[in-house]
Order: C-alpha cells, then structure tokens, then sequence
C-alpha cells in the first residue's frame, strides 16, 4: 500500500534534484510525445532515418545468410541442445515425456524454499497427484513450446496441454519414486546450466574463462530483482558489492571496455521503485547505485543499469543524470544504461542521452536492446485502460526501430560506447555493415549476448578475420545465481524462446527459409504497407486497449500515474478536491439542505488522516425508507415496461458521465474510504466496467426474450468497494426493469451518493 501521507501531498514529486543540473531538456518533451504517437507515425519516422543503400543491404544479405546458415547447421548437429538431450537419455524419456518434466520442474521451482518442495515431490508428486498441488495443470504446460525447442534442439509439434498431462500421469506412475526425484534435480540443474553461468560470482568467474580465451567479454548479473523488503533490497545490494570486488579483482586492470563489467537492476535495489515513489527513490535508491558506481569506478569496471518495464524509464532517466553530474565520478567511462527498441520513444532517448553525455562531459556505455517485457507491457496497457500502447505492437517495427537508434548511437563516437545486443543475424550484419568494418577500431562498440543462447552466433563473429571471423568483441550477459533466484529470469527467458516471431526459435524452425528468416525489415514493412494501403500500421490482432472488447463493449479508461504531463494535470484536480466537501442524505424527499451541519448530520473523516473533514452524511429516517419503498414500487411498472434499449442507453450514458469525472470521484474514494490513488482510478474504471457490461449484456438480448423483473431489488453494498460493487449491483438490477432501494455501507456514503446521482 502506498504510505498514507501520499494521499494529502503533492502528486508531483519536487524534482530539484534534478533541477539543480538543468531544465526539462526538448528531448524529454519529445520522450514524452512519443509515447502517445499513432504506432505508423512512430515508423513513418524511423524510415526516413533508416535509409540504407541497395549496395550495403547486399552485403548486410550475404553476411546475415552466411552467419543464419552456419548457425541452422551447428543447433541441430550440437551446443547446448545436446547437453539438455542428456535428461532424456540417462532416464530414457520420450521427447514428450522430458517436455512434461520441464514443465514439472519449472513449476516446482516457484516453491520458494526447497525443503518444502522435496516434501511435496516426495509425498505427493510421486504418487502421481500433482494436479492438487500445483494449481492448474494447463498453466503448468504454457513454456512447452519452448522447453520443446530446447529440448530436441529443433521445434516440434508441441503436444497439447491435456494429453502433456496425460503423459506426466503415466510417467509418474510408471516410474519409481527415487527415479522422478532425480529427474526433476537433473531437469532444474539443466535449467541452471542453460541459463546460469554459475551458482556464485567466483563460480561464474571461473566458468567464464574458457570463452575468455576465445576473445569474449562478460558482463555479472546477480540474479533477482523486483525487491519486494527493505531486507530483500539489503541483501540484492550486499550481492552486488561483493560481486564488484570480485569481478574487479579478475579484471586485473583492464579498462571498462576490455574487462568484465557488471549489470544491476534498480528494482532489485529498491521494494519501491516506481514513479509514485520519485522522492524516496531519489532519497534511498539513488545513494545505493552511487555507492555501486563509486566501487566499481575503483576497479574500472563498467557497471550498467538494466532496463525493465516502461513506466520507469523516465525515473531512470532521472537517476542516470544524476550519476552523469556526481563530481566523485569524473573522468570514469563505466556509467552503462540499457535502452529498448521497441518502446516507440526509444529513437528519443537516444538524442537525451547524447545530449546529457555531451552536458556531462561524458562517455557512456549504451546497450541497445530490442526489449524482454512485450507480453506484460501490451497486457499492463491494456489492464489499466491506457490511451495506446508504450511499445510497437510488429515486431518487425522494433526491429526496425533498432536499425534506426543504432545508427544515431554510432554517429556520436565520441558520447557513446554502442553496445549491441541481439541474437538475430540479421540485426548483428546490419550493425556490422553501419559500424563500417574497415574503419572498425578497438573501443569503438561491441556486440553482447546472453549466456546460454548466443554463443553459437557469436563463435562466428569474435576472433581474427584471418580465422574468418568478423573481428568485432562481444561481451556475454552472464547470470549468477542459484535455483531459488532464477525465476523471473527464466520466465522471460522461455517466452522469448518460446515466441513464434523471434530468431532464436525461426531459426530451429528447417521450414522457414534463411532467406525469409533474414528479410531487410524497411522492406518487410513496405511489402505489408502495399498490402494494407498505408504505412506502420499496428498489428491488426492487437486492438488499442480501449478497443479491446472489440464491438461489445468500450474498455474503460484509466490515467497514467506515471505520465508527467498527465500528472500536471490531474494535479490540479487534486488539489482542489483535496479541500472540497461532499454531502449525503436520502434523494426521495428533497431536502432543502441550507445548512448541514444544523441538522442531523455526521461527519465523515478520511480514515488514514482524521484531520480531514469529507463531507457530511444524514441518514434516512424511517419515513424517508418508507417513501423510498413506496416511489420503487409505483415507478415499477413504467420502468419495467421500458424498452430494454433505452435502460441500457442510459446505464452507458452512466458511464459516460462517471468516466468524465474519474478525477473527482478518485479523489473521493481516496479520502473516504482511505484508498491509494491507483486503487481509486481502479475502483471508478471497475464502476464504469459494470455499467457498459451490464448495459452490453441487455443490448445482447432479445427484445422478446425471457426477461422477467422482480420488482423493486435492495442492494446492500460494502465499504471495501464502495462505488465498483455499489454501482455493479444497482446496474445489473435496474437494467432488467427492477426498481431498486440502495443502501451503502455507513463508512462510505458520500461516493455512493455521487454514484446516485450519476444514475439519476
Ligand atoms: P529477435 O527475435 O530479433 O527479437 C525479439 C524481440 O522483438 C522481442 O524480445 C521483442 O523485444 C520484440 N518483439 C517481439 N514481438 C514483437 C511485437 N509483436 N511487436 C513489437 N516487438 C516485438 N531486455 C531488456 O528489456 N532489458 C535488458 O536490460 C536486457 N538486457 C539484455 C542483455 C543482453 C546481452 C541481451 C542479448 C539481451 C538483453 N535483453 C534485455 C533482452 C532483449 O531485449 C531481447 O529480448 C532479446 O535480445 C531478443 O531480441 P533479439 O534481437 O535477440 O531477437
């Protein structure tokens, strides 16, 4: 829960941490335009800053064809595939049955402790019950796909989710009970090998040596993120100090482009990491990361800073100019940051961050990547009812976008160090045939990948020309950690295995041809645009999140609690309702209400500051209950006998009105029933939601249908949800041709005050 303090501040964080630096740059303003452009207009402009010559896309061609061929050829024959076949082998699974036990074990590794979970695969796994207790089976069976592909090295039909089940029963069955418990330690320690360069730091440094020797760098990260304590944050923090000091110590004095570096993520540092927490942020996280930065400057070591999900990139925006600007780190190179293709302000971000290393007097060390959160970031827009999408919806215009940033991160040698991380050949040839290889000097960018999944590309790229290799560093992302920390990680590290449009899996896939695996994306995009009549249109499944019930119903809308223009905005709403005071009191009799506080009413405090007066209620007499049940009973029968259309017309009118008033009626939940902003907007949307639903649901029936109204219905609402549930069970009522009596909880009368009013 947000701290309750928030609620009477000031929703706009005081940013003179910042200020003192520098105004709001133009380059800020356009990061935040560009999050609300139309996605064709985003790649409108990205094409014109793409432009290739016929010449170099002919080469980009033949090196992209030579390093897809050459990789098709060594996934199937051996690498890692091979290692992961061993599962198979040593407890003679079919293919299907190892996929089953993946699936298994990668459900098992979300029991956090692992005593618990040799419980459970000891006392209930093994006598085959494992439906009871890890929740639904079919959730179990979504990474099959990908665990398929890693498996067999090649992609196979997977098998559907009912008959995976099917042969986990039989298998568990069948085998003895000492037999799945070792499968399932192999299937996790394969998990382990497969993504984790070692369980510890020094494990990892030693492990790291044999493709050292091959010319390749590596960059540390410590598994785990999102902290969710203050403990958790202490203990991510100690990680990463220790893991500086060792990394540092095996660097031996290279410098931060020729040694190994290390990676943080800022979620791991901080439980609140999020735009509603700008001033603790600054406050708590920020000296952590300078406490890093100063370390790893000792060592010369490049220390970089992931990049995770959209909304807090411009918090982390904010903390890396700090970092630019702190007189204690001059002259040090090492300052690294992550920045995301397909985010539609990502060629945006590009310009700031020349900009700020130019401000700064600084080089910085920039990886660009294409972006590991597109399933939750397209999921998270559409939840909280955002205007658009942050990020593209074709992953042909990240790819694209991605073509368009590294061209401008090249173009400023002198305030970036590119680091280009990609596992697609075609991505990794155009970088190499912008970069120019014959004016190629050390120092000048690098490639990196992921530990587990890159090497065999990179085998071909690092090493001597004269041993026919492109000549250009790369540098491994290297996970450390053990079973318990590898979750999250893993997750997103099979969706992107597992996902249909993604290199890694095409290119098992012998059925698609390396000619259309390797397809320029400017003219991908131009084919379609021929096609479609227009240019960088979305893709056609993905519906704006307003549009998401597609000719049902509209999706409600939210407010963006990390959008600063926004943010103004609603601001000043907030602060006049934070002064304003609502009243109460029974509609049926028209009370002439002069002066509230002489009749007999109470008063309503915010439960988390008693110093705020809400408003006043005065509650109903029984005469006024009386009257009430009276004018439901006579208005019954014209109501009911309404058309079914015009009571669901004026619930969307409801609607309507109640989502233009969003601000207010947040406000209101917050102070009444002590309600974090967000929760506010969620609570009025799900109000919102229950009137188009229950409006959607009678335009859907019949006009002859069986309808049969009750009479007059009382709702009794609770004061948890105070406006959702209230207005949910009003509407659905009224809108079949019942009259209804609403009683609100006594905690929370003055929102379901304004809620009736709406209705009226
Ligand atoms: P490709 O198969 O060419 O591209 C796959 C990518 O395309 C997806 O990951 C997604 O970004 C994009 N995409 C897929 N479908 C769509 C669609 N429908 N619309 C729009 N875009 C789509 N990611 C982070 O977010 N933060 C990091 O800090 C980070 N660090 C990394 C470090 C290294 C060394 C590497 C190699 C990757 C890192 N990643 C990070 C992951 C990276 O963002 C990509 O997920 C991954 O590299 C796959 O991209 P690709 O170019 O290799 O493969």
């Amino acid at each position: 829960m947000d701290s309750p303090q928030v609620l009477n501040a000031n929703l706009l964080p005081s940013l003179d941490y910042i200020t003192e630096f520098k105004d709001k740059t133009d380059f800020e303003e356009e990061i935040n335009h560009a999050w609300r452009r139309a996605e064709s207009e985003c790649v409108e402009n990205l094409l014109e800053h793409s432009q290739i010559s016929e010449e170099m896309n002919q080469k980009i061609y033949d090196i992209a064809f030579n390093l897809a061929h050459s990789l098709r050829d060594r996934k199937s024959s051996s690498g890692k595939a091979g290692i992961v076949q061993g599962l198979l082998q040593e407890f003679s699974l079919s293919s299907q049955e190892g996929i089953a036990l993946m699936c298994l074990a990668e459900a098992l590794l979300r029991i956090p402790d692992s005593a618990t979970r040799d419980l459970l695969i000891r006392d209930k796994i093994n006598q085959g019950n494992w439906k009871d207790h890890l929740g639904q089976s079919n959730l179990m069976f979504v990474n099959a796909a990908a665990w398929g592909l890693m498996l067999t090295g090649k992609l196979m039909e997977t098998p559907k989710q009912t008959s995976l089940s099917g042969i986990l029963t039989s298998l568990l069955a069948r085998t003895g009970k000492g037999i799945i418990r070792k499968a399932v330690d192999a299937a996790m320690r394969m998990m382990g090998e497969q993504f984790v360069t070692g369980e510890t730091i020094g494990e990892a440094l030693d492990n790291a040596k044999t493709l050292e020797d091959k010319g390749f760098r590596y960059s540390y990260d410590m598994l785990g993120e999102a902290a969710l304590t203050e403990h958790d944050a202490d203990r991510y923090f100690e990680d990463y100090t220790q893991a500086i000091h060792a990394i540092g110590k095996a660097s031996e004095g290279k410098d931060v482009y020729t040694g190994p570096g290390i990676s943080i993520k800022l979620s791991a540092l901080h439980p609140r990491y999020q735009r509603s927490q700008t001033e603790r942020v600054h406050h708590e996280l920020y000296p952590r990361i300078l406490n890093l930065a100063l370390l790893a400057k000792t060592y010369d070591i490049g220390l970089n800073i992931d990049a995770e999900e959209a909304d807090r990139l411009e918090l982390s925006l904010e903390l890396l100019e700090r970092l630019c600007f702190e007189p204690q780190l001059a002259n040090w190179k090492g300052i690294g940051f992550v920045i995301q293709a397909y985010q539609k302000r990502c060629f945006y971000v590009v310009d700031y961050i020349i900009d700020l290393a130019k401000r700064s007097q600084k080089r910085l060390m920039i990886r660009l990547v294409k972006g590991a959160y597109w399933d939750s970031e397209i999921k998270k827009a559409q939840i909280d009812g955002m205007s658009d999408y942050p990020v593209f919806t074709r992953k042909v215009h990240t790819d694209l976008s991605y073509i368009a940033c590294a061209k401008k991160l090249l173009a400023a040698p002198d305030q970036v160090y590119p680091q280009f991380a990609t596992h697609n050949a075609q991505t990794l040839a155009t970088i190499y045939e912008l970069a120019d290889p014959q004016k190629y000097y050390l120092g000048q960018y690098e490639f990196q990948c992921l530990h587990g999944m890159g090497e065999p590309l990179y085998e071909q790229v690092v090493g001597k020309v004269s041993d026919q290799k492109l000549g250009i560093p790369c540098r491994i992302y290297a996970p450390v950690g053990n079973h318990e920390t590898l979750l999250a990680y893993l997750v997103r590290r099979l969706l992107e295995n597992g996902a249909n449009t993604s290199f890694v899996n095409r290119i098992a896939d012998k059925n698609i041809k390396i000619e259309d695996l390797i397809e320029n994306p400017v003219q991908e995009i131009l084919h379609t645009a021929e096609k479609e009549h227009a240019v960088g249109l979305k893709h056609p499944a993905i519906p704006l999140p307003h549009d998401l019930y597609q000719g049902i119903r509209q999706n409600s809308q939210g407010l963006d609690l990390a959008d600063d223009s926004k943010l103004q905005d609603l601001n000043q709403a907030v602060q006049h309702y934070l002064k304003h005071q609502w009243n109460s009191y029974s509609l049926v009799d028209q009370l002439d209400l002069q002066d509230l506080a002489e009749i007999n009413s109470q008063e309503i405090r915010n439960p988390a500051d008693h110093s705020d007066l809400v408003g006043y209620v005065i509650e109903a007499e029984t005469a006024q209950v009386d009257l009430a049940l009276d004018n439901a009973y006579q208005a019954f029968e014209n109501w009911k006998n309404a058309s079914q259309d015009f009571r669901a017309e004026l619930l969307l009118k409801a609607a309507a009105i109640m989502e233009s008033r969003i601000q207010e009626l947040m406000v209101l939940l917050c102070r009444e029933s002590g309600k974090t902003y967000s929760n506010g907007i969620a609570e009025v949307r799900e109000a919102v939601d229950f009137l188009r639903y229950y409006a959607a649901q009678m335009q859907s029936i019949d006009e002859n249908g069986t309808l049969s109204p009750l009479g007059t219905i009382l709702c009794i609402s609770p004061w948890n949800f105070p406006l959702a549930i209230f207005t949910g069970q009003i509407s659905a009522a009224l809108v079949e041709g019942n009259t209804v009596i609403a009683k609100p909880a006594e905690q929370t009368p003055l929102i379901a005050a304004q809620a009736i009013q709406i209705l009226w």
